[in-house]
């Protein structure tokens, strides 16, 4: 008698790494059909960045696992030279533009910095400092996540910047919008906005 299989679909697992994923949790798919977790995806996101992609073709989805491996391996040293090219800022995000709004006739502006993270994190009340040529202003990060009121000054047409939702992170090799409330906070295009 012939035994009968019953042939379990294989447990998905991160190509890269080997992390199971999580039932609710959406795979990477690299072009060669690969896998990829979250973790691994954010490995090499800033060699790969999601940043002016108004095609909507994520540069990543373009690699095999061999070269995504590839690409995990150079990263590592990738990072550590921008962090020595920026002051060994632990973060560094680069404004692309620039848009003021006020919530009411007495509040102060409040600006929103369209941009990307070079490389880093940043989180929501991080303090950060915006360069400029002759003082460095500390001020507070308010950056927000899409459902954030401060967002309604924010047109549907910069949509395409607003990555995540939940608790505010700025990722490397994201878009993100920056929120700074005050006068005086002189951004504009090229300015950067560092942690330390
Ligand atoms: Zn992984």
């Amino acid at each position: 008698m012939k035994e009968n299989y019953i042939v379990e679909p294989p447990e998905a697992l991160c190509a890269a790494c080997g992390t199971p994923f999580q039932s609710n949790e959406t795979s990477f798919l690299l072009c060669d059909e690969s896998p990829l977790c979250p973790g691994c995806v954010s490995k090499v996101r800033l060699l790969y960045p999601l940043v002016g992609t108004k095609s909507g073709v994520d540069p990543l989805r373009n690699q095999t696992l061999a070269t995504y491996q590839e690409a995990a391996k150079r990263a590592y040293g990738y990072r550590e030279e921008l962090r020595k090219a920026h002051d060994n800022h632990s973060a560094v995000f680069v404004v692309d533009k620039v848009q003021i709004g006020r919530a009411g006739l007495l509040k102060k502006p409040i600006v929103h910095a369209f941009g990307h993270v070079l490389y880093g994190t940043f989180f929501a009340l991080d303090t950060v400092l915006i360069q400029r040529k002759k003082e460095n202003k500390p001020v507070q990060l308010r950056a927000c996540p899409r459902d954030c009121p401060e967002n309604t000054l924010v047109t549907d047409l910069h949509a395409e910047y607003l990555q995540h939702d939940g608790d505010f992170v700025a990722n490397e090799g994201y878009e993100a919008i920056f929120l700074f409330e005050g006068k005086g906070l002189h951004i504009q295009p090229g300015t950067m906005i560092v942690k330390d």
